[in-house]
């Protein structure tokens, strides 16, 4: 006997492009963590000796950096971390650093939302990151800008506030991997096609939100976010 199915297709994940009615169709988010070194020492890790580390979030867990987005379940301690977001245009499996930005379609602005107290938890015991890291709408973020707009943006301001407070400051020339090592890195763990995401590791000073706080968040060169952290809807 076969079951008949009735589940439509999903939807493909998308995120806005700028100035523009077109969607980027999100297929994976890889993240990196620990990626500039005064993050790496708030999180007690010495930033010089460790090699980059990858996870991933949901590709639909990406959602548009505006409007609100809800506080997540079994949390009382959600961090902000802003990024450098960037968007793989030309896939390849073993890309040289050489060749990486050739593979960047464009660049953005995104929160890798973080339920720090999972992750805590998930860390001592050993445990995969994923309850800390992976949730509905884990990665709010703006829209996508092209390269021939920004270029490859190698330095520049990266910050986040929470209503109105400066919260996190640095700048793209700190990051400890640099864009075209993170993708040639990226790139021989698995293949990377276009529509892959890669968040780049978020400056230092990192810090809990609640429901009604505004986040804005920048990257000079890139754009500007702000969205409300609205009540739970789980
Ligand atoms: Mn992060």
């Amino acid at each position: 006997m076969s079951a008949e199915l009735h589940i439509p297709p999903h939807p493909i994940p998308g995120i806005s492009v700028d100035e523009s009615d077109t969607s980027f169709p999100v297929r994976r988010v890889y993240c990196v963590g620990r990626n500039y070194a005064a993050h790496a020492r708030e999180m007690g890790k010495d930033p010089d000796r460790e090699p980059p580390f990858f996870f991933l979030k949901p590709a639909d867990s990406v959602v548009p950096a505006e409007g609100s987005v809800p506080y997540p379940p079994l949390t009382s301690d959600l961090h902000h971390e802003v990024e450098l977001v960037l968007a793989i245009g030309r896939g390849g499996a073993n890309i040289a650093e050489a060749n990486a930005l050739e593979h960047v379609w464009g660049y953005g602005v995104g929160i890798d939302l973080t339920r720090r107290d999972l992750q805590a938890e998930a860390k001592t015991a050993g445990r995969p990151w994923e309850w800390g890291k992976s949730f509905d709408a884990a990665a709010p973020c703006g829209p996508l800008v092209p390269v021939s707009k920004t270029g490859h943006p190698a330095t520049g301001r990266i910050w986040l506030s929470v209503n109105g407070d400066m919260r996190q400051t640095g700048d793209l020339a700190e990051l400890i991997w640099s864009v075209p090592e993170i993708i040639s890195l990226c790139s021989h763990a698995s293949r990377l096609e276009p529509g892959d995401l890669i968040m780049t590791g978020t400056p230092a000073g990192v810090g809990a939100v609640v429901a009604g706080d505004v986040i804005s968040a920048g990257i000079e060169g890139v754009g500007e976010i702000t969205f409300k952290i609205g009540a739970p809807t789980l």
